[in-house]
């Protein structure tokens, strides 16, 4: 076929119209003339034509080798990007510290050994040597542990040396030079919370261990010093200002100078030098619990119990039964922190003695109204002694001659203060306070009818006459005492001459 035929057919329609004419003849429903169609199809067969000398087994050969080739890279590609990794190797004197995944992360290490030293340090590590980074390929993600360059890094320095630390949560609180030191520093101080404690068992209450580390020598404790440190708590750095006081700084801290002497060399209280202070927080720097079951006699309290009586003025408060406390076995699991209890679960609870309440009776009835007509006569008698000196002696009150079983009356409204035998020679005695600073006294009485607390209205009756302590025949002998000095009761009696 002419190029002239195929540009005309090209011409009239179009490469579009060429491969819609293709696709046409391939469906057998082409619309194109006989002309137009064969000519489309010579087109074809002429490329079709050209390209097959092409097409040898060299170039088969050439094309399925580079498809091949191309395919091996793409692979090999995939698997690098997926198993390995671009790192940035540290090096200091020439030893390989690790590989990080970049250089910024130098820095943050650097840091982080500051913090950890910062304990016995002011943050101030440098290794042993200039850094070194060289770019290199890794395995993938196998960068060098934190811990593992840290170490390493340390390892460089001339100030740090292998020693074992103790660890708080993570945190380096000391070191001793080997494990079983720090093991038994630990345990010691376990075990003093156990001190006393029978059958207690103490934990930590933070995650403790120990691990292979290098330190700042500074660091380094022995077993002794390490327990006094653990015992002694927290201890914090704080810079001192110029011009700033101790006083200041133990208010802000809660302690007192004396602490603070105890920790810091400080040669002028008034002007100390400005600088680092050592804090001592009194924090433990690792919480101990223990826990143990006690077992205790515990005293039950009484319960007080009021029961009112209409029969007695108000403000009578007498005892009707005297209270006791009980006693019971308790048994608990005491669990403490630091030596502080927090918490007591009573396991079981058994009963040696029940309480006894304490019953008191409560007056409710009205006090009829003061007369204002001084005190009444106490007993129906016969004023037989005076006020006044008597055979070398003051005699304190009068008396009056009466048969046994008279009755005595409340001189004055009033309450019972005491109301029982009395060992010093009055017998069977009664006092009433009339809360004007005037007290009465009623001695040798037979009986007593009113027990102590009993308010009573002037008039009562509170006793009957009667012979008993030092007395030489039944007779009631009479007090009145004025701020409890004795005064002559005929001032205050009136109808008794
Ligand atoms: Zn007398």
């Amino acid at each position: 076929m002419s190029t002239g035929k195929h540009n005309s057919i090209k011409s009239l329609t179009g490469k579009k119209a060429y491969i819609q004419n293709c696709l046409n003849i391939w469906n057998n429903t082409c619309t194109w003339s006989k002309k137009q169609a064969a000519s489309c199809r010579s087109v074809c067969q002429n490329f079709l034509s050209r390209i097959k000398p092409l097409w040898t087994e060299k170039t088969k050969r050439l094309f399925f080798s580079g498809a091949v080739s191309c395919s091996v890279i793409a692979v090999v590609c995939m698997v690098l990007v997926c198993t390995c990794s671009i790192g940035c190797e540290l090096t200091v004197n020439g030893q390989v510290i690790g590989i990080m995944r970049n250089q910024a992360e130098y820095t943050d290490l650097i840091e982080k050994i500051n913090h950890e030293i910062a304990y016995v340090t002011h943050g101030d590590f440098t290794p042993g040597g200039e850094p070194e980074f060289s770019a290199c390929i890794l395995a993938k993600n196998k960068f060098t542990a934190e811990d593992d360059m840290k170490e390493r890094l340390k390892a460089t320095s001339q100030s740090m040396i292998p020693a074992y630390g103790v660890l708080v949560d993570h945190e380096m609180i000391f070191a001793l030079p080997n494990e079983d030191a720090a093991l038994s520093v630990l345990s010691n101080y376990k075990n003093s919370f156990l001190e006393g404690k029978e059958n207690g068992t103490a934990s930590f209450c933070q995650e403790v261990t120990v691990s292979h580390c290098f330190v700042p020598k500074a660091a380094l404790k022995t077993e002794e010093t390490a327990l006094s440190a653990l015992q002694k708590g927290r201890m914090e750095m704080y810079q001192l200002a110029q011009g700033e006081s101790l006083d200041a700084v133990c208010a802000q801290f809660n302690i007192d100078v004396d602490e603070l002497l105890q920790n810091n060399v400080i040669k002028d209280i008034n002007h100390p030098t400005p600088g680092a202070l050592i804090i001592p927080t009194g924090k433990p720097l690792i919480s101990v619990k223990t826990q143990e079951t006690l077992t205790a006699k515990e005293v039950i309290p009484y319960n007080t119990v009021e029961e009112e009586d209409a029969s007695l003025y108000e403000g009578s408060l007498i005892v009707k039964q005297q209270g006791s406390d009980g006693l019971k076995v308790v048994e608990a699991s005491v669990t403490a922190i630091n030596g502080i209890e927090t918490k007591r679960d009573i396991l079981s609870e058994s009963l040696l003695t029940a309480a006894v309440d304490h019953v008191v009776q409560k007056g409710t009835k009205e006090l009829p109204k003061a007369t204002g007509t001084g005190m009444a006569v106490p007993a129906k008698g016969t004023l037989t002694s005076r006020f006044g000196s008597r055979w070398g002696r003051n005699h304190n009150g009068i008396d009056m001659s009466a048969s046994i079983g008279t009755k005595i009356y409340a001189a004055d409204s009033g309450t019972v203060t005491y109301s029982q035998f009395n060992d010093g020679g009055y017998g069977y005695l009664i006092k009433i306070d009339h809360s004007n600073g005037l007290e009465t006294l009623y001695a040798h009485c037979s009986e007593l009818l009113v027990p102590a607390g009993t308010v009573v209205a002037k008039g009562d009756v509170i006793a009957k006459v009667g012979n008993s302590g030092r007395s030489t025949g039944p007779h009631l002998h009479f007090e009145v005492r004025l701020n409890g000095k004795p005064i002559d009761p005929m001032t205050y009696l009136t109808g008794l001459n």
